[in-house]
């Protein structure tokens, strides 16, 4: 036999499961919720080509090219400068091993 305690919380139950869905379709129209679960998704993308970017920026430890922008431009070698190597002073000359931009600063 049924109590009918039992009655009353299956139909209660059965109006809630009704509110929530009536809900559901409320926030549906709603343009920000829309925006909002995209955000998930949006986020997800953005972590997948920051270690994307991670792994060329730690497979590739030089400095940032000038001319071509790569990560490839770093010190190539050091002389004593030419004009003033009697004073002490050396120039350091750069080298980019993707585009071959080349130049040099003293020391
Ligand atoms: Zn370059």
């Amino acid at each position: 036999m049924v109590k009918p305690s039992s009655i009353k919380i299956v139909l209660l139950m059965r109006s809630f499961m009704g509110i929530l869905s009536e809900l559901d379709n409320l926030l549906e129209k709603i343009p920000l919720w829309k925006k909002l679960k995209s955000v998930p998704s949006e986020v997800e993308d953005l972590k997948r080509r920051v270690i994307e970017l991670e792994k060329i920026i730690n497979s590739k430890p030089g400095d940032k090219c000038p001319k071509c922008g790569d990560m490839t431009y770093r010190l190539d070698r050091t002389e004593p400068d030419p004009t003033f190597s009697d004073v002490g002073v050396n120039r350091n000359f750069y080298k980019c091993s993707s585009c071959g931009y080349a130049t040099f600063n003293q020391q």
